[in-house]
């Protein structure tokens, strides 16, 4: 861009003036000219952004003349000079430098800065970034937004994972302009309120995982007790009773059978809580009223329940696929054949053995399509694709198929193992993780009753019990 059209845009664009437009309209003019501060990461990103949706950009920048390749079209000028020519400025440097811009006072006024910055750690600053921004130039409109973004997701475009551009700010005019140029970068607006939640949105960025941390926590723990068990039941107690090293089944036999058990326990976890709400809306006998903290949030993680446990059920498979050519399954294969041979003895056939390990095995294969189903509809462009109803259908009814089918695969892997002596009174590990899921299960089919099911139904479209204390039905919606 020359700068005699730069210079014939200062004369358009009046620097206290606000550029405000409703959102949704088409009456932004062509070719609005934006300021952004700082040519690093962001700023770049930004600025290619804007030019590719229409925008002119000018840089306010420490070094104009050798800041380093800028967006094809964008100029870089000095700050004071950038800040005179836009009524929108983008702050995309780091907040420890914000303090020359107080020397800009007279050439911010009016205008509207936008606090993309965002900070290493969580309360560092005892104030926000953008407060501490509207508190050196009071005479700005501080808007704090497109901090959410990363500079490589500025440069691609929207995607679906992020698609929202949180703002918040005092000024309602100042929000808009900004939401405006928001929505014609092709992001969605959500205004988050006043200045005051600032804070919350440049803490927002710095979350890790939050609502993978209780599962994790559920995961690690269950892993290690699990592991534990196994060790003590199967490697120590045949070193102590019998002399024999078994640690080698560490690395395979123990883990395999570590992961089926930890998933099916975190497959019941990702449904009891359901199950649980149904008796609570059944024993109150309405659905306004809020569940218990633990059990609410509980119920928000219950999909990251449910795809940890189908990550240790495909451990399972995995594992499970190489059984055939580990060494000490050959050998004992071969020994046992080369006994046989020796001793001249043939093992018969046996029809009910061969039954249930059949069936062990197509039954576990079934559960684990059914469970690889849950996972993949749980995914966001998945489920987004279907409707509410197609949703829950998988969900809810494929989901206690699925939680059937892998406890009948383990039943079915138990047998009669169930009636063998315990060593050191620990039963075998595949028995503790039977417990959650047939419990589950039981309650599930309780509240399947038809009486339960119809009354619960009733409650769950609105319907609340007869008011104990003065005899009358509340409305159905209050
Ligand atoms: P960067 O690559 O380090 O660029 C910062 C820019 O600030 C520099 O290029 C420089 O531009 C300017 N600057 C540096 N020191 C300065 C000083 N003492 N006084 C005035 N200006 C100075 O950082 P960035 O990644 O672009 O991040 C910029 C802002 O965006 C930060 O607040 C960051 O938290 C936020 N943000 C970044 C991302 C991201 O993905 N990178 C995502 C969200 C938010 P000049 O040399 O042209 O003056």
């Amino acid at each position: 861009m020359s700068a005699d059209r730069l210079s014939s845009v200062s004369k358009e664009v009046k620097p206290e003036s606000v550029s405000l437009y409703p959102l949704g309209t088409a009456a932004a003019p062509e070719q609005e000219l934006l300021c952004i501060f700082g040519t690093g990461d962001f700023g770049r990103s930004l600025g290619q952004r804007l030019l590719h949706s229409g925008y002119r950009v000018v840089y306010g920048s420490r070094r104009p003349h050798s800041c380093g390749p800028l967006p094809q079209g964008a100029q870089a000028m000095s700050h004071e000079a950038a800040a005179q020519l836009a009524s929108l400025v983008f702050l995309c440097i780091h907040r420890e430098h914000y303090d020359f811009l107080e020397t800009l006072t007279p050439q911010l006024q009016g205008k509207v800065l936008v606090d993309v910055s965002n900070n290493p750690k969580k309360n560092l600053y005892p104030e926000a970034n953008a407060e501490c921004l509207q508190r050196l130039i009071p005479g700005a409109h501080v808007v704090k937004a497109f901090n959410t973004l990363s500079a490589w997701a500025l440069q691609n475009g929207p995607s679906d994972a992020n698609r929202q551009v949180y703002l918040c700010g005092n000024g309602a005019e100042a929000k808009q302009a900004v939401a405006e140029v928001a929505t014609k970068l092709g992001f969605a607006a959500l205004d988050k309120g006043s200045l005051s939640a600032a804070k919350e949105l440049e803490d927002f960025p710095l979350q890790l995982f939050p609502e993978w941390r209780m599962p994790l926590y559920v995961a690690v723990g269950l892993t290690a007790l699990i592991f534990v068990y196994v060790v003590i039941r199967d490697v120590v107690y045949a070193f102590v009773e019998q002399g024999k090293d078994n640690s080698f089944r560490i690395m395979v036999s123990l883990a395999n059978k570590v992961f089926p058990i930890v998933s099916l326990i975190m497959l019941s976890l990702c449904y009891l809580p359901g199950v649980i709400a149904g008796f609570i809306q059944l024993y109150r006998g309405t659905k306004y009223r809020r569940f218990p903290d633990w059990l609410d949030r509980w119920m928000l993680c219950r999909k990251q329940l449910g795809l940890i446990a189908l990550g240790f059920a495909f451990l399972h498979m995995v594992y499970t696929l190489i059984i055939p050519i580990r060494y000490y399954v050959r050998f004992r294969l071969s020994a046992n054949t080369i006994s046989q041979i020796r001793e001249n003895r043939t093992s018969v056939f046996d029809t009910t053995t061969a039954w249930r390990t059949d069936s062990y095995y197509s039954i576990g294969i079934l559960g684990f399509s059914l469970f690889l189903l849950l996972g993949i509809t749980s995914l966001p462009s998945v489920s987004n694709a279907l409707s509410w109803r197609e949703f829950s259908f998988i969900q809810s009814k494929l989901g206690y198929l699925t939680v059937f089918f892998c406890t009948l695969h383990t039943y079915l892997y138990g047998w009669s193992g169930f009636l063998r002596p315990y060593k050191w009174y620990m039963p075998p590990a595949y028995m503790l993780s039977l417990v959650l899921p047939s419990v589950l299960i039981v309650l599930k089919l309780l509240l399947l009753l038809p009486c339960v099911d119809r009354s619960l139904t009733r409650i769950r479209q609105g319907w609340e019990r007869t008011d104990m204390q003065d005899g009358s039905e509340k409305p159905l919606l209050t």
